[in-house]
């Protein structure tokens, strides 16, 4: 499967197969956190950066084991980047429905709803979850590092049209930076962005695995608490935060509680290939997912895979990651 990754449990969505629309990194924003690495070049163009045959083909192969489809709640579609940069996204989604006739979620980092094409293509989603990390130009440059055109006010617009537009639920994530967009003059500009959109919940998280850029740095619990309590009180929303990362699902649903039913080894090694090549995770991570036997028996597993340059050891304040293997070529399909 080169398109589709899990299913894994999730507290909030229940259990969810998660659907990887680009083979490698493709995204307008470079955020200073983002765990799949660095934008080697910010694209913000939409086009066909994979095949959406080949998507909707491994969705089909999928869908047709009633074993399988019986067990998930929702499918997720997500990317290494910007899932809404795929022209056929639209389309991919639809089928989707069609096919499973399931709940489908779509995460994104909300920068492309201001086009009204992007706004209707996610229409066809039963959840959304968008990021809003700044309000403020200069803020979101720091955190977000945006391909030149995607403009921080045209961004709120468009999530604004697209909350009013949607008639799912929009749970909205921010991510907060220390030093970067946690300033009181930041949370007010969010707050008063927020308050334009009709959200259904709010999730605020920091930096807790390997960032793109070492110099991102996580908020305190207390901190990260405090600015939680105050949107919840401005905004009358429910805010959950996450102080630790808890989840290897999907990027940044980072409250969600993962674990899968034991599978048999090899099984298991390849999965760990595909989540780690979309979110770091620590041996213990993998021993949560896996139950393998301990995180000592997962390093021992995985030293194969690390010698072979299969996987990649990152270590980040203090503690010890597991990553992917290099990026797969990755070329427009029209
Ligand atoms: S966190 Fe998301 S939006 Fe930001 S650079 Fe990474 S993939 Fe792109």
């Amino acid at each position: 499967m080169n398109y589709i990754f899990g299913p894994v449990n999730s507290r909030r969505l229940g259990r969810s197969l998660g659907i990887d629309l680009f083979p490698k990194k493709i995204c307008n924003l470079d955020c200073v956190y983002c765990e799949v690495g660095p934008t080697a070049a910010t694209v913000n163009r939409r086009a066909a950066y994979s095949p959406a045959t080949a998507v909707m083909a491994e969705v089909a192969d999928w869908c047709r084991q009633p074993e399988l489809l019986d067990t998930v709640d929702v499918l997720t579609v997500t990317a290494k980047g910007e899932p809404t940069l795929h022209s056929d996204i639209g389309i991919i989604l639809r089928y989707i429905k069609d096919t499973a006739r399931k709940p489908v979620v779509v995460l994104t980092n909300g920068t492309t709803l201001n086009d009204e094409t992007v706004r209707c293509d996610l229409m066809a989603a039963d959840i959304v979850v968008p990021s809003l990390d700044a309000a403020r130009p200069e803020s979101f440059a720091r955190v977000d590092r945006p391909a030149a055109g995607v403009d921080v006010w045209k961004v709120i617009e468009g999530l604004t049209l697209f909350s009013h537009a949607f008639s799912g639920l929009i749970w909205l994530e921010i991510l907060l930076v220390r030093g970067m967009n946690d300033s009181p003059e930041d949370l007010d500009a969010l707050t008063a962005a927020l308050r334009m959109m009709r959200l259904d919940r709010i999730q605020l998280n920091t930096v807790v695995r390997p960032p793109a850029d070492p110099a991102a740095h996580p908020l305190q619990a207390e901190e990260l608490s405090a600015c939680a309590s105050r949107l919840g009180a401005e905004l009358n929303l429910p805010v959950d935060v996450s102080f630790a990362d808890q989840d290897v699902t999907n990027r940044r649903l980072s409250d969600d509680k993962v674990s899968v039913s034991p599978v048999s080894l090899s099984v298991a090694l390849e999965e760990i290939q595909e989540i780690v090549q979309r979110r770091p995770c620590t041996a213990a991570d993998i021993d949560r997912l896996f139950r393998l036997g301990g995180p000592g028996k997962v390093e021992q597993l995985l030293m194969p895979l690390v010698q072979a340059g299969i996987l990649h050891i990152k270590v980040h304040e203090g503690t010890r990651y597991y990553t992917g293997p290099a990026d797969r070529d990755c070329q427009e399909h029209v």
